[in-house]
Order: structure tokens, then C-alpha cells, then sequence
């Protein structure tokens, strides 16, 4: 099974790894912020992740691994 893997204290808080994600299974936290203030992305869904790596191409910083 993929693993997705975000480190929250790299986010810079773009949301591009949530519009690319075709499970829509990203989404940035509400409630919660980094060290940098903002909000970072997350995963929701990890069982429903087919592991096609996009939100891990798309990141401009590297933080998410994707494992397959
Ligand atoms: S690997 Fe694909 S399905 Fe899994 S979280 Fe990233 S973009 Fe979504
Ligand atoms: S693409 Fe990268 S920097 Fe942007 S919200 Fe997603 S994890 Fe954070």
C-alpha cells in the first residue's frame, strides 16, 4: 500500500499537492498551523491513496514522500 508521507513543518502552505490530488484525499489543516503560520497540508484518506505521486511532483519545496 502507497504511504504519503508530509512534513508540516516544511509547508509553505500553497495547496498545490491538494488541487492536483486525484482522490481528493489532501486538504490543507484548518485548525492548525506550523511554525511558518500557516496552515499545511494533510492526509485524510491514506487507504484511498494509489500512490501515483503527483502531490509529491507537484510540491515547489519536496516535503511529501510518496513510498510505493
Ligand atoms: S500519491 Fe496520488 S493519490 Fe496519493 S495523496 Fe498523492 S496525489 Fe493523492
Ligand atoms: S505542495 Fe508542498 S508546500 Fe504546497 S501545500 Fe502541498 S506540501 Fe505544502
Amino acid at each position: 500500500m502507497p504511504k504519503v508521507t508530509i512534513d508540516p513543518e516544511a509547508c509553505k502552505g500553497c495547496g498545490l499537492c491538494v488541487s492536483v490530488c486525484p482522490k481528493k484525499i489532501l486538504k490543507m489543516s484548518e485548525d492548525k498551523i506550523n511554525k511558518k503560520g500557516v496552515h499545511y497540508a494533510e492526509m485524510t484518506d491514506q487507504d484511498k491513496c494509489i500512490g501515483c505521486a503527483f502531490c509529491g511532483l507537484m510540491c515547489p519545496d519536496c516535503v511529501i514522500t510518496v513510498e510505493r
